[in-house]
């Protein structure tokens, strides 16, 4: 029988009734799925469709639009992240892409654009992806040269290159960010929806990293995009990318939630059945203390992930306090989150000794799966910054 996910953090204040019955749901179903994936973007495919199927994907969109609820749901975002991840990874990614991929729809889009897109994403018959990063414009995004240029009857014509775009290549259609304005830097960067059959794009230069994760780099040759293609407001592009990145910062914290609750799980395991020098691993007092510390750094990440979740649900982001104090919040998760899951995996396949780096084991590949997270959507290096500065705010005017 399959490992099931824990689900006694469950109980804790920051859910309620709901979200422990998706919680069981979401796992019943998870455990039971086989899916090869041997070929991440053939692998891809399928857990969106299976996902779009079972109606999971419906919590990536608005009720209005398909939707499972009236407004996305931090909590519930966090228990299918980490639900997902616990049992794959890549599974994980797919469900993620499609909310990033259509976010900046959902917060910004025309109502027509939101019932072109958001339904056939919340069924998993379309395939998003969020294009922001540029090879000189990664944590510094206002860095980016892609442009966007106006004509008189309101086309664009989109030129330029954005590389690291997850689903990139296999993608129905790509949020992209670009320069409206080559010299208001983050003032001037508008988003378009930009359809992967546009004349002049090109995503076949795939982009292979070190886990199951399909990518590429896009190249836009003086792409025409229809006047209705601009998504928000002119030169409002940046905070419309920051906003959509903030609703799934916590979210990603909690995607390394779930794959730092399997390699525990798996330690445990493996613990209490490897017979050593007459007794169990799990007999000694060093693997004891491991498995102690393991939790330790699990259990840290999980309040901070479930606080950033509870603030945005139910303390709101409208207030300018509300907003820095979720943004905090967040960053925090995230880092923390993220560098325990590290260290917690690390920790398990150290404890499986050879075992732990054969090709193929479950803690061999979450060892590869959890490194880019420290990475993407704000590097660690990023979201210590941006507590420090939250910090120093708030110490120069106490009263804010
Ligand atoms: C698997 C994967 C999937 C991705 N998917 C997408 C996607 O779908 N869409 C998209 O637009 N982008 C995507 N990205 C890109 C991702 O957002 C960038 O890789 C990230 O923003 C970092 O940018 P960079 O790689 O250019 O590194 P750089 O910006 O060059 O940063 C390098 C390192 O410098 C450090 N650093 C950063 N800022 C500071 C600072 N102020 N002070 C000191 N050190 C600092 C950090 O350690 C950072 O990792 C993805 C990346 C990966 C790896």
């Amino acid at each position: 029988m399959a490992t099931l996910a824990p689900t006694a953090h469950l109980q804790l204040p920051f859910f309620d009734a709901a979200h422990q019955q998706l919680a069981a749901d979401l796992s019943v179903w998870a455990a039971k799925q086989q899916v090869d994936e041997q070929d991440d973007r053939q692998a891809c495919r399928e857990w969106v469709r299976r996902l779009g199927q079972a109606g999971w994907l419906r919590h990536c969109v608005p009720a209005a639009f398909g939707g499972a609820r009236a407004q996305l749901d931090s909590r519930t975002l966090v228990i299918l992240r980490e639900t997902l991840a616990f049992y794959s990874p890549l599974a994980d990614f797919a469900f993620a892409m499609q909310g990033l991929g259509s976010g900046a729809i959902t917060l910004a889009g025309t109502a027509a654009q939101k019932s072109r897109y958001l339904p056939a994403v919340a069924g998993g018959e379309l395939i998003a992806a969020f294009a922001l990063s540029e090879e000189q414009a990664g944590s510094d995004a206002g860095a980016m040269s892609t442009s966007a240029t106006l004509g008189p009857s309101g086309t664009v014509t989109l030129h330029g290159s954005k590389t690291w775009i997850s689903n990139g290549g296999m993608a129905d259609y790509y949020c992209v960010f670009a320069k409206t304005d080559a010299q208001a830097g983050t003032r001037g960067i508008t988003a378009f929806i930009v359809d992967a059959a546009t004349p002049g794009l090109d995503a076949s230069e795939h982009i292979a990293v070190m886990a199951p994760h399909p990518l590429a780099t896009l190249h836009f040759d003086q792409c025409q995009l229809p006047a209705d293609a601009q998504l928000g407001e002119l030169h409002g592009g940046f905070k419309l990318a920051m906003r959509t990145l903030d609703i799934f910062r916590a979210s990603v914290a909690a995607a390394a939630l779930g794959m730092a609750r399997r390699a525990l799980a798996l330690a445990v395991d493996y613990a209490q059945a490897r017979p050593m020098f007459g007794q169990r691993l799990a007999d000694f007092q060093l693997t004891q203390a491991k498995l102690g510390e393991m939790v330790a750094l699990v259990d840290a990440g999980a309040m901070l992930t479930y606080r950033a979740a509870w603030l945005r649900d139910c303390v709101g982001t409208e207030g300018a306090q509300q907003a820095r104090d979720y943004t905090a919040a967040a960053a925090m998760a995230k880092m923390v989150a993220t560098e325990n899951a590290q260290r917690v995996i690390d920790m398990a396949l150290q404890m499986h000794g050879g075992m732990g780096v054969r090709v193929g084991s479950k803690i061999e590949s979450l060892y590869r799966d959890i490194r880019a997270l420290r990475i993407y959507e704000g590097a660690t290096e990023v979201q210590l910054l941006i507590l420090g500065k939250s910090l120093l705010r708030a110490a120069s005017s106490p009263t804010q």
